[in-house]
């Protein structure tokens, strides 16, 4: 929530008077630190809440993303009364890296790109999270992602903190030759700030498993600083040069995993469930593809371009076909084309949002006309949005949750990269809902013990797990 204006559910949310504020970021503050337990309760007033900010550096306009990202950590830190020094360490990254790198182009003119690599937090273990190519990101975009990738990792009980990382530049618009020497000059550009035990990027929108086998490739160049198996620098390889089995599907199968999962509690079956699919790439094509699979019936698709549907079901399998022969879903012929406007009306039980960040505002969220999100992109409701859909009674399933299958497959496949093994798919999915479901099952009983919604429970339980490692390893020195 924009820290002006809290939620409902902040308004609600019980908490205690800070006393106690610990100086320092990052690199300090001293343990203890919390807001004294058993102090008069009360909420925190906007006044309270703009202090805050300005004390963590945070910016206050409420369409910012990362001061949108970091609120709802700081409103759910209220709810469980988390250490103020905690709340400190987590409202900023650790590192944020910025890189400048020429790359020869095509005509053989000389272009200056611009990446990044944000390490938020790395308590639990080394830094992950992907890499994207996109002409619009920017830091604050990355800062929120890799901060949303500590929670993640947190939450699906992968033994890693949070980065994320990006190069600013629209993949469609280069070469096959031209990005190579992209993606190799951006790692050469980071290499001495990621490695296998450090730092370890991933594919995220824009990139893929060739853009990875690049990045593992280039790596091994500068194998001095890799270990023993430098491609472990990077996971979503391709399955050919030490990627997983069911790396590529895993975010879709995550997200249909959390479905199975929370569905029968919101009295929905999934084979009797009809949904709508926001962005019809990785993740959304095969979130529909496995979704499908249980019998649920995709009614309607949008991307970059353009709306479609069909009441009587679009194949996700051969829409995933045409998509990839012609690069988005317009003109495909077995549905028809709708508006904007329609697309979000359209009737359905699930909607997943599987494109980018802040898609669902206000007008979106008053529009949509389902019963669940089930958020497969990375923060794609923005907390206005929220809002309005917590009025309308529209249960969200938090991305934090919903949208872990990825990054817990890539976990998999450095494990195998670092041991040497490879594991069959049904060994990797069962492993996989293993971790959604017991990450579902925290989430829900934070969410009986807080009596809170869905979202805040989720970052509840990842909180949680952050606070017991660093109650026992304190801070340095
Ligand atoms: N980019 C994905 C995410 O946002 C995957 C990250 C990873 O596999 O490290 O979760």
């Amino acid at each position: 929530m924009p820290p002006t204006t809290p939620s409902p559910a902040a308004k609600k949310s019980k908490t205690t008077v800070n006393g106690n504020h610990q100086s320092g970021g990052n690199n300090g503050g001293g343990r203890g630190g919390g807001s004294g337990v058993g102090a008069a309760a009360m909420p925190k007033s906007a006044g309270q809440m703009r202090a805050m900010f300005e004390e963590l550096g945070l910016p206050t306009d409420p369409n910012n993303l990362y001061g949108q990202t970091v609120s709802t950590m700081l409103h759910a830190a209220e709810v469980m009364d988390l250490p103020d020094y905690l709340r400190q360490i987590l409202a900023q990254p650790k590192n944020e890296i910025m890189v400048h790198f020429p790359v020869r182009m095509d005509n053989g003119k000389t272009r200056l790109f611009k990446g990044y690599r944000v390490q938020h937090n790395n308590a639990l273990g080394p830094y992950k999270g992907g890499l994207r190519f996109h002409h619009d990101v920017h830091l604050d975009d990355v800062k929120s992602l890799a901060f949303l990738m500590t929670m993640k990792c947190s939450l699906v009980g992968v033994p890693y903190g949070g980065g994320k990382g990006g190069i600013k530049v629209n993949p469609r618009e280069h070469s096959k030759g031209e990005m190579e020497r992209i993606v190799r000059r951006f790692t050469t550009a980071i290499a001495h700030n990621i490695g296998p035990d450090y730092d370890i990027p991933a594919p995220d929108v824009g990139s893929g498993s060739q853009h990875m086998a690049w990045i593992a490739d280039t790596y091994s160049f500068l194998s001095e600083i890799g270990g023993n198996n430098p491609i472990a620098v990077i996971t979503g390889k391709p399955v050919e040069y030490g990627g997983s089995l069911g790396r590529e599907k895993a975010t879709g199968q995550g997200v249909v995993d959390t479905l199975v999962e929370m569905l029968p509690e919101l009295k929905l079956r999934p084979d009797r469930c009809t949904f709508s699919v926001l962005g019809f790439g990785n993740v959304g094509s095969w979130s529909g593809k496995i979704f499908q699979d249980k019998g649920a019936k995709m009614t309607a698709v949008a991307d970059h371009t353009g709306f479609i549907a069909n009441a009587k079901g679009i194949d996700a399998y051969d829409l995933s076909d045409y998509v990839a022969k012609t690069g988005g879903v317009k003109g495909y012929p077995k549905a028809g084309a709708i508006t904007k406007d329609e697309f979000y009306q359209t009737k359905v039980d699930v909607f997943i949002p599987a494109a980018l960040e802040q898609m669902i505002q206000e007008p979106e969220a008053e529009m949509l006309n389902c019963k669940v999100v089930a958020e497969g992109a990375n923060a794609p409701t923005t907390p206005a949005g929220e809002r309005i859909l917590m009025e309308r009674g529209i249960e969200v399933l938090p991305a934090i949750l919903c949208n872990a299958g990825g990054v817990t497959v890539s976990y998999f496949e450095w494990v195998q990269n670092k041991t040497f093994q490879s594991w069959d798919l049904d060994y990797v999915d069962r492993e996989l809902n293993k971790h959604m479901v017991k990450a579902a099952q925290k989430t829900r009983a934070a969410r009986k013990q807080y009596s809170c919604d869905l979202r805040t429970a989720a970052y509840i339980a990842a909180l949680q797990r952050l606070q017991q490692a660093y109650e026992v390893r304190g801070i340095f020195p």
